[in-house]
């Protein structure tokens, strides 16, 4: 075998869901009973306009795509107030944040993070030899962060509503952290349930426009996958200061989004009594989980997000939970790679959560 770097040896490789195909065979459970409640997908599905679009545009496929990505920025920018030369689009907002450690990190540099994050932060920076630095808090707290600061970071993660818990940070606290980091540090905003959190409370709205002209340092990054109901589709942004932008510019490939993906993140832009749907349905079957969890004894975490997060008390295993449900056709997130006896479960359709709370409650007793 040829020496792979050292890098590479440490990264433990990320571990996606199992398909449908593979828990059907193995668990005997037919593949359209399967509930998938894993992955934080928009339970709708992705908004009929959308599909019309790809599918007129399915023979346009031979074809690559504007590799300017010219009306996708510009959609993007007419939505967030900014400008197209704030924006860099990628496959997925997870590529953003590659752009950013392969432009950023050298190998030693400190990278902070939430003690619980969405785990690419720390494997897109271990493949540049960065080391990573996590609060001691489960919730993002900023006194946490701000604590962290002295080991001078050359990026900061913060995701508001943060993945796996839910919690969302104010706008106003956010601000104020931002004013104390070095202008050296690229401070990420992952904005990924952004949208959610903005129609719960407002005042954990941030915008990519006001963020960007008050903090030279910082940069937005949002995504299709989940209110917009894209996640196969692969397309998500990167909003900042133009000189930012240029920089990342130069990372990324040509055609990093396909001629489908293009058309439909910008007809998916088009659609927002969709996405308004979505996120009312959404905060309406929360409430049943939280009353649920109550019900129950299980303990949970506010959240701003389309999952909830539950904590399961001593002499109970979520992993074992996790198993039995699985074995039944319905998938949840089990916690246990960040050390938690804990469930993530993203909020489905209302007989997706029936089925959800019948096969809970059959195995909690
Ligand atoms: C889903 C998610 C993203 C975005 O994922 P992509 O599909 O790559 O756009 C980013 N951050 C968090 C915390 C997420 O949960």
């Amino acid at each position: 075998m040829p020496p792979f770097k050292q890098e590479i040896e440490n990264i433990k490789t990320y571990e996606a869901g199992k398909p449908f195909e593979l828990i059907a065979r193995d668990y005997g459970v037919a593949e359209d009973e399967i509930v998938k409640l894993a992955s934080n997908e928009n339970p709708f599905g992705t908004s009929p306009k959308v599909k019309a679009k790809v599918a007129e545009l399915a023979s346009k496929m031979h074809r690559y795509p504007d590799d300017s990505y010219f009306a996708l920025k510009l959609a993007l920018a007419k939505k967030f107030d900014v400008k197209s030369e704030n924006i860099i689009i990628g496959a997925g907002s997870d590529q953003i944040f590659e752009f950013i450690s392969r432009a950023l990190i050298e190998r030693g540099d400190v990278i902070l993070q939430n003690k619980i994050a969405f785990a690419m932060y720390a494997i897109y920076a271990a493949q540049v030899g960065g080391r990573i630095i996590r609060t001691d808090t489960l919730r993002h707290d900023l006194k946490a962060f701000e604590k962290l600061l002295a080991n001078n970071p050359k990026v900061i993660y913060i995701c508001t509503p943060s993945n796996p818990y839910g919690d969302a940070l104010d706008r106003d606290e956010t601000f104020e952290f931002l004013g104390k980091t070095d202008k050296r540090t690229l401070v990420v905003i992952d904005a990924a349930y952004m949208e959610y959190a903005a129609f719960k409370d407002e005042r954990k709205l941030i915008e990519p426009k006001e963020l960007i002209e008050r903090f030279p340092n910082a940069i937005y990054a949002g995504t299709f996958s989940k209110a917009y109901g894209l996640g196969g589709m692969r397309v998500g942004y990167g909003i900042a200061r133009g000189d930012i932008i240029e920089a990342l510019h130069k990372l990324r490939p040509p055609f990093n989004i396909t001629t489908l993906s293009l058309a439909a993140a910008i007809e998916a832009l088009g659609d927002s009594a969709f996405v308004q749907r979505t996120i009312e349905h959404n905060f309406k079957e929360m409430t049943r989980y939280e009353s649920f969890a109550r019900e129950i004894g299980l303990t949970y975490e506010p959240s701003y997000a389309n999952f909830i997060a539950f904590t399961f008390p001593k002499g109970k295993n979520a992993s074992d939970t996790a198993n039995a449900l699985l074995k039944r056709g319905m998938i949840v997130r089990d916690l246990k790679s960040y050390d938690l006896n804990a469930l993530r479960v993203t909020i489905g359709l209302s007989a997706e959560n029936d089925r959800f709370f019948e096969l809970f409650r059959e195995r909690w007793r």
